[in-house]
């Protein structure tokens, strides 16, 4: 379960930001998903059950703000919410267009004390 390792990462990060800002506990993390990021919402919140203990985040509450997909078609300068996997741009119907958002995996903010 590839999302332990991920959200691993993530709070190590996170705890050492806290550190750093001389915070004692975190209180919450909330993090933003791209929906094209292949990770399970679901799972996250079991990775992040794992991934906290024995840190200063043990007791933290976990958010997530699901970041839709959108793409970029440089035929049209066209952006838009792709309606499957293709990226198919609605206007020109060129494949396979830019990701411009969607694929996040990140931390957008921590509560500390
Ligand atoms: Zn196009």
């Amino acid at each position: 379960m590839h999302e332990v390792g991920m959200m691993q990462s993530i709070l190590d990060s996170a705890v050492e930001r806290a550190i750093q800002e001389g915070a004692h506990h975190i209180n919450g993390v909330h993090m933003r998903v791209g929906a094209a990021s292949g990770v399970v919402p679901d799972s996250l919140e079991f990775a992040f059950e794992v991934a906290k203990k024995g840190t200063i985040a043990e007791n933290a509450w976990l958010q997530t703000e699901l970041v839709p997909v959108v793409c970029y078609c440089a035929n049209c300068d066209l952006e838009f919410q792709p309606v499957d996997l293709l990226y198919e741009c609605p206007q020109c119907h060129q494949p396979n267009c830019e990701l411009r958002q969607g694929k996040e995996f990140e931390l957008a903010f921590l509560d500390v004390s």
